[in-house]
């Protein structure tokens, strides 16, 4: 669970009734679906904050989406023939306004696609993520009993430059019922020193672990300023708790 506080709880009490008073888990799920491309130069140009979902097919990428929004069928619509190759976008953001969007990229290293068509499909993804502009956070989905892949290596390298830069980046480990309390530990562990700096959550979508968690983390990437804000509040008020602290037992001085 994060230790920060909730975001509808940040907000002093006479802030304006607009936005919205929203929790992250809220906000995932207004998902709805945008737009489809095959080609990078297929998508529509915006200036909202962009995390993209990526992962080596079977990852749990679509279960985690589809948990995440609380929409079923959401992220299977990648998986819908004619779609497996095409970067699927949905909106999110309270009553109709766009304030980020969500980045599904389909599944790699899945044996049955044509040689062809993989390298090519590769190739726009990699594409995408070097220089799609307004792309703020990239989720790599990963099944720790089989650990990070080739490609998923290839892919963190072809990112690397931009998490350097600031690009916020996040590994999820997917299907964690399936892992013991030692092997999630193990597997966190390992996780983070491939994470780069990156942030590294355990999930499964069947206990619902980690959803909470991946939600306000998403919501603070989408909404920087506000993330900021609600840390500054929560700085303080543990300064003023410890300030009472001493108020109440002065700290003997050295003399
Ligand atoms: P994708 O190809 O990366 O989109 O993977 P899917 O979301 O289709 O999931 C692949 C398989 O893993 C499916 O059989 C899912 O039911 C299963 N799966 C996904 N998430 C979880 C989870 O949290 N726990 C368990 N036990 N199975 C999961």
């Amino acid at each position: 669970m994060s230790t920060r506080p909730r975001v509808s709880n940040s907000l002093p009490p006479t802030a304006p009734a607009t936005p919205a008073l929203v929790t992250p888990m809220g906000w995932m799920h207004t998902a709805r679906f945008l737009t489809t491309a095959a080609q990078l130069h297929h998508l529509p140009a915006m200036d909202t904050p962009e995390i993209a979902f990526v992962g080596r097919s079977n990852a749990g990428k679509s279960t985690c989406i589809n948990t995440l929004t609380q929409k079923k069928q959401l992220a299977f619509a990648s998986k819908k023939p004619g779609r497996t190759q095409h970067i699927n976008l949905f909106a999110l953001g309270k009553q109709g306004i766009t304030d980020a969007v969500l980045a599904d990229l389909p599944g790699y290293g899945y044996a049955a696609v044509a040689k062809m068509d993989k390298l090519r499909w590769q190739q726009v993804m990699a594409n995408y993520l070097v220089s799609r502009e307004n792309l703020t956070g990239i989720v790599m989905m990963c099944d720790p009993r089989h650990g990070l892949t080739e490609l998923d290596d290839i892919l963190l390298e072809v990112i690397r430059p931009r998490v350097e830069q600031g690009l916020k980046f996040l590994i999820i480990l997917t299907k964690a019922d399936k892992l013991t309390r030692a092997e999630q530990a193990k597997a966190l562990s390992i996780a983070r020193l491939q994470a780069g700096g990156g942030e590294v959550k355990l999930f499964s979508a069947l206990k619902k672990q980690g959803v909470d968690e991946v939600a306000q983390l998403l919501w603070d990437w989408a909404h920087p300023a506000q993330a900021a804000t609600a840390d500054a509040a929560a700085a303080a008020s543990t300064e003023n708790a410890s300030a009472n602290d001493s108020e109440a037992e002065p700290e003997a001085l050295d003399e």
